[in-house]
């Protein structure tokens, strides 16, 4: 097209944004639409609504320039699906849900100690709360015993539950002819299903149909398995089909796949995940953020009044999108949000992982983005004051004039980060009698926090601080940017954008031109 556009779409908690952007990063439209009441009845169909609404409400001239699109989703909101059409096998397991001790135990059981992916609302967890299913049925007593999931156990047990009595996703699976039994340790086709570049007709079923085909059946004796999808990832696949130019059912990316075990750093499924009975079950293939996938199916483009050639992107989370809307790019430029809760990201060269503050890194292209959440926060200030409140007793602030309260403000006992201690006690008194003054000893203390969470950073090993950008209802705060910009002493400016569906259109962006430079085959 004479001017190509670029499409993030959002996937939020509340509702689904998209926003279009040109070449320079600027606006060109933006839209937004609820998932509605009683979509928690039955949330992907909700979100597939949400999605065709969403681009249907573009501007049908804006729609017929957008060259590339990407998705991000909420971070470890996972599915179970179909590999060749996507319909899900059970309800999703939603971002906040945590899951129940035995699946925990069992990622415990398999992962490094303390990795991101044994949280209770990690997207591992949630696979194996599913896997887990099969287990408690009383055919398959001898898989309650973790050391199955250790993986080299034998050619054997791997978790095949032969008998009766399969309910919940099982069920729906055998009734669509698919996998829903574990495979065994050797099965051949584990090494392509856990492979990055992936891709066997017999892993991912793409190529069969409705689960008849020959090559499928000759490996496993069954359909093909059952697929792992990310909220994003799974609305991605709704536009190109499911399936990559290169036969892979299911695509994610670094960052959504982070929760589930991924490695970025050697771009594959580590030993101890791929070696599982359940590895079959993991997206085939993991992309870059803002990576090409594929190109729109063509009746996906004919339903969205979009071009047959528009290009899906590799997506990637809600937070991190907000966080590249904020536009950085260079290792030292950081993102606070000042939110309910109060989190930094930073871009490193180095990565840092530590457990015991709950810091942790994504990858984005060479760098990493190097993030750790205070229970802190606006959550806390709206204890107290309205945002009305809050407004009108800005003007009386002080910057200064350090109050010296020596607040550290908190919703209750605990903090992570930057102090690791959960029987932390907010420290929010005395409350002096001019509410202005309070207010300050509030803004300061969280402020200070803040600066200690970027030193924490340093201390842990990540690039130094250079740049803060602000996202949030507390960036807009003038007088608690001037508290702000002198504990931290570098400068510190409001982000120009603050809504993820930008950021998640720059990665649109980026797929594009990388796609244009690679010369990739575009279209069918
Ligand atoms: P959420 O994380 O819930 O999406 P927002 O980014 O909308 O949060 O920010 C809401 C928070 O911003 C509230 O907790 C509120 O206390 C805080 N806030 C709103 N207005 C102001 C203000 N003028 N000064 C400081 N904080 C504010």
């Amino acid at each position: 097209p004479a001017r190509p556009l670029y499409l993030g779409l959002d996937f939020g908690t509340s509702g689904a944004r998209a926003a279009v952007i040109d070449d320079d990063g600027r606006l060109v439209q933006d839209v937004k639409c609820g998932y509605g009441e009683g979509a928690d009845a039955d949330w992907p169909a909700a979100w597939k609504r949400v999605l065709f609404e969403l681009i249907g409400s573009l501007d049908p001239d804006i729609r017929s320039e957008v060259v590339s699109l990407a998705f991000d989703g909420t971070s470890g909101t996972a599915l179970l699906v179909d590999p060749r059409d996507g319909a899900p096998l059970a309800p999703p397991k939603l971002y906040n849900e945590a899951q129940e001790g035995r699946a925990v135990e069992a990622a415990k059981a398999i992962a490094p100690a303390a990795h991101t992916a044994t949280a209770p609302s990690s997207t591992l967890c949630k696979l194996l709360s599913w896997w887990l299913e099969e287990e408690s049925n009383e055919d398959c007593e001898e898989v309650h015993n973790l050391a199955a999931f250790k993986g080299g156990s034998g050619g054997e047990g791997g978790g095949g539950c032969r008998g009766g009595g399969s309910s919940g996703w099982r069920r729906t699976a055998a009734s669509r002819g698919l996998t829903t039994l574990g495979p065994t340790v050797n099965d051949s086709d584990r090494s392509n299903r856990s492979s990055n570049q992936g891709g066997s007709a017999a892993g991912s079923g793409c190529k069969g149909g409705e689960g008849t085909d020959p090559r499928v059946l000759a490996t496993t004796g069954r359909g093909p398995y059952p697929l792992l999808l990310h909220q994003a990832d799974w609305l991605a696949g709704l536009l190109y089909g499911m399936c990559d130019p290169y036969g892979n059912a299911g695509v994610s990316d670094w960052n959504n796949a982070l929760k589930l075990g991924y490695d970025p750093a050697s771009e594959s499924y580590p030993g101890w995940l791929a070696t599982q009975p359940f590895s079959p079950l993991l997206p085939p293939r993991v992309v870059s953020p803002g990576a090409p996938v594929a190109p729109l199916a063509p009746s996906a483009a004919a339903r969205c009044g979009l071009r047959p050639d528009c290009l899906v992107c590799g997506g990637t989370t809600d937070s991190i999108a907000a966080f590249l809307a904020a536009g950085v790019t260079q290792a030292g430029q950081a993102v606070t949000s000042l939110g309910s809760t109060l989190a930094v990201k930073l871009l490193s060269t180095t990565r840092v992982d530590d457990a015991a503050y709950g810091v942790y890194s994504h990858r984005l292209g060479d760098v990493w983005l190097v993030g750790g959440a205070s229970n802190s926060g606006g959550a806390v200030l709206r204890r107290f004051f309205t945002d009305q409140q809050l407004r009108d007793l800005t003007p009386a602030l002080n910057p200064d004039r350090p109050t010296g309260l020596d607040y550290y403000p908190l919703p209750g006992p605990g903090e992570r980060f930057p102090v690791a201690d959960t029987g932390l006690q907010p420290r929010m008194s005395p409350r002096p009698k001019d509410d202005a003054v309070f207010l300050q000893g509030l803004l300061e203390g969280i402020a200070q926090i803040e600066s200690d969470a970027y030193h924490r950073l340093a201390q842990l090993g990540a690039s130094p601080l250079k740049e803060v950008l602000t996202a949030g209802g507390g960036a807009a705060n003038p007088k608690w940017s001037l508290i702000r910009q002198r504990l931290l002493g570098v400068p510190l400016r409001a982000a120009e954008y603050g809504e993820a569906c930008y950021g998640t259109a720059l990665l649109a962006r980026q797929g594009a031109r990388k796609a244009a430079s690679e010369s990739l085959p575009r279209g069918q």
